[in-house]
């Protein structure tokens, strides 16, 4: 086994940097492969380009004629471009991206063939989907499931296919995928944020979700990937000893970038410009062989697109290099886990970023109420923030290094915090004299001067305000955006039409408008202090204020989910359309069901690995010591076992780490028959390897850790922490 190992080593050893592709310039080539509207209108008819963007910038549905035109147009594009192929692409609930391609070639009478596409084949689908999670909407029986075009997100081509973004529902309506209920909840924050807006500028008629995605990621050498079982099928290692050196020197963030690892970016970004992602920054991340890459923000939903193809991108991109990319939440124990941070914020079609300090008094009280609300809404979805970023690999990822607590809290400042203090204060349901507001409202305006270069940044805060934006940090690194999203811009906008509703109320009394926001903004205020947190996150001493704060505090991604069905979720999605009931449930039956079958399958390939790999390699290495001592004896017959006492301890040892493994497993084994055996439903059987499974793997581990620093090097089958970590 051994071998697998040493001759990875070989074949790493002798690897160097491949540059691949011409060098273009970038501008040349952005979005050479994406079907943008400017390209479509060469393709179509004055009148059907006009309908096109229409229905691109309001919404609205594609009639038949028009679908006929536009699909004729993309099918022009693609083929000229060398296309051969066409898929709608969708995000299914398992976190990927699908596609099933179909070839456009159509056989004519006459038997030769032709390229053909129509509007039928571009609006809607069916593929015969039924292996997708679906949480118990469909039946097999009924396997059906619908692709629809999505024409807020332009199509594209990928390995000679047209690619067109889609949304995926059942056949009875059901939402399938992330995009559906996301777009819902990007509609529902446009209505409610313009709204507000409407208090302050008539010319305001849409608002726009915005969001940069920050990816992190971990290359590994191909060759040294392949000899790691648990990699392969895990995306993470369940068992090694820490590397003597890791992280501690900081000397990987930001260093220079490896050469290797730099000619993997440069073909990635070509590819992401090509594709029209915006990839603009590069860099090495905390932990050895951990790089991160950001691109400029984007309108959410081609953000969220962007990082799907992103992710698939990287994987494919990552063999010509003969790396593997690891997109797990926590591929190594010990140093930091990879996140995506999403920064978000909102955008008005005046060009106001809502999230941004104005210039003036006027435009500063809108800050604040987006500020206020989105700030309320962590608090009032407290436990909904939770369930969209748990998984099982977020929650080994969580509270550890570098990561976000699992608790959630709010970072907005110093200067922020004073200036809500002092609205606090001096604001009341009182009438305000001259004065007062005069001197509120000065206050108010001087927020940009005070902000300037003196945005504080907290880097342990799971969503922080970060000077125009705010940052929502535990999202894992191989998450669909989507699911937050969908959450995020709900809970602001349940928050947006509250603040609306309690404003106009008091507006109808004979409150001024001006004043009516102050007191509503006041209330949102002290209301929002619970959540808000300045402090170490990572302190034992949040840890406990936030329990006194009734924050809950849990790291468990199954009790977390619960929030999913929860009365307070329901009011969220249900009342404002962004969910039924029904695809509630589904959703919260399809998390549990994957957390099961990852489980299930680190647990199995542990116990492989234990029983198959370690165990053995410990034997053997044992039996040399045995060898060794039998030895000794035969020469040394009356002082062996004080001068062997080194080896007959080891051996000694060997055999007790090598009896709990074995113990271990076993029980592992049990409990998992245990669990199927008595809950045929997957939601509680999930619960059951949460509880009695899944605290084998690390007690397991433990042992195998041990053999690792007993065992002789040569003859240790795994690449160890040291080899993944150092070699690029
Ligand atoms: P940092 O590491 O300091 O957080 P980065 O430059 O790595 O900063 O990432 C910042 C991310 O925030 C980028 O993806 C950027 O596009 C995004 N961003 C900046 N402004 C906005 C905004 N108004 N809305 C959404 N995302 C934004
Ligand atoms: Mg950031």
């Amino acid at each position: 086994m051994a071998r697998i190992r040493f001759s990875a080593l070989e074949q790493m050893s002798g690897r160097t940097a491949v540059e691949r592709g011409k060098k273009q310039r970038v501008s040349d080539i952005y979005g050479a492969d994406v079907l943008t509207l400017e390209k479509m209108r060469h393709y179509l008819s004055v009148e059907a380009f006009k309908k096109l963007e229409k229905i691109m910038f309001q919404g609205g549905t594609i009639d038949r004629t028009l679908a006929d035109q536009v699909a004729a147009a993309m099918k022009a594009w693609a083929v000229e471009k060398g296309a051969t192929h066409y898929t709608h692409w969708f995000h299914p609930l398992n976190g990927a991206t699908a596609e099933k391609h179909d070839s456009f070639i159509d056989v004519l009478k006459d038997g030769n063939i032709i390229e053909s596409f129509d509007g039928k084949l571009l609006v809607q689908q069916e593929p015969d989907a039924s292996s997708f999670p679906n949480g118990g909407i469909r039946n097999t029986f009924e396997a059906r499931g619908y692709t629809a075009w999505d024409p807020g997100s332009p199509a594209f081509i990928n390995n000679n296919t047209l690619c067109i973004p889609t949304v995926f529902v059942a056949y009875t309506g059901e939402a399938l995928d992330y995009k559906t209920p996301m777009l819902k909840a990007l509609a529902l924050i446009d209505k409610a944020a313009v709204d507000i807006c409407q208090y302050f500028d008539k010319d305001v008629r849409k608002v726009t979700a915005t969001l940069g995605w920050e990816q992190e990621y971990f290359l590994i050498d191909e060759a040294l990937y392949n000899a790691r079982p648990d990699l392969k099928l895990c995306g993470r290692t369940l068992m090694g000893h820490s590397a003597a050196k890791d992280q501690q020197l900081e000397d990987h963030y930001f260093g220079a970038i490896p050469e290797r690892v730099n000619a993997f970016m440069n073909e990635l970004e070509n590819e992401c410009y090509r594709l029209g992602i915006p990839a603009k920054t590069r860099h090495n991340e905390c932990a050895p062989n951990q790089f991160e890459l950001a691109p400029i923000f984007e309108e959410a939903n081609l953000a969220v697109d962007h990082n799907q193809l992103l992710m698939s991108t990287m994987k494919r991109v990552a063999r010509h290099h003969r790396f593997r990319v690891l997109l797990h939440e926590k591929p190594f124990k010990g140093i930091n886990g990879s996140g995506k941070h999403n920064n978000w914020s909102l955008l008005t079609d005046t060009g106001v970023n809502l999230l941004s300090p104005g210039k003036n008094p006027k435009s500063n009280m809108q800050f604040l109420i987006f500020l206020t609300a989105t700030t309320r809404a962590v608090l009032e979805q407290e436990a909904l923030f939770k369930a969209c970023i748990v998984s099982l690999g977020n929650e080994h990822r969580l509270g550890g290094d570098e990561a976000p607590p699992v608790i959630m809290s709010v970072f907005l400042g110093r200067q922020l915090a004073a200036i809500l203090d002092e609205i606090e204060q001096k604001v009341s349901s009182k009438k305000m004299s001259p004065d007062e507001k005069t001197e509120l409202k000065l206050n108010v305006g001087r927020i940009p001067e005070i902000m300037r270069d003196n945005t504080d940044r907290n880097r342990t805060s799971p969503f922080a305000f970060t000077g125009n934006r705010f940052e929502f940090r535990a999202v894992g690194a191989s998450a669909n955006c989507g699911a937050a999203m969908i959450v995020l811009n709900a809970a602001v906008a349940q928050q947006l039409i509250a603040f609306k509703k309690e404003t106009d109320a008091l507006i109808d009394k004979g409150v001024k408008k001006d004043e009516a926001i102050f007191q509503v903004l006041r209330k949102y205020i002290i209301a929002c202090k619970k959540i808000r947190f300045e402090g170490n996150g990572y302190s034992k001493e949040w840890q406990e204020e936030a329990q006194k704060r009734g924050l809950s505090v849990d790291n468990d991604c199954i009790t977390a989910l619960k929030a999913y069905l929860a009365p307070k979720a329901k009011k969220l999605f249900v009342e404002n359309g962004v969910f039924t009931e029904r695809e509630l449930e589904a959703r919260f039956e399809i998390k549990n069901e994957t957390y099961l079958k990852k489980l299930q399958i680190e647990s199995r390939v542990l116990g492989d690995l234990a029983l198959n790999h370690i165990i053995p390699t410990a034997i053997s290495y044992q039996n040399t010591l045995i060898e060794n001592v039998k030895g000794l004896k035969e020469i040394l017959p009356d002082v062996y076992a004080e001068v062997g006492n080194v080896q007959l301890e080891s051996i000694k040892e060997i055999s007790r780490h090598i009896k709990e493994i074995k113990t271990m497993v076993n029980e592992m084994t049990e409990a998992r028959k245990v669990a199927n055996n008595n809950f045929p439903n997957e939601v509680e059987r999930a619960e059951a390897y949460s509880v009695t499974v899944r605290p084998y793997l690390e007690k397991i581990r433990y042992h195998i850790d041990k053999l690792e620093l007993l065992v002789d090097d040569e003859i240790w089958p795994l690449p160890k922490y040291r080899e993944l970590l150092f070699s690029r």
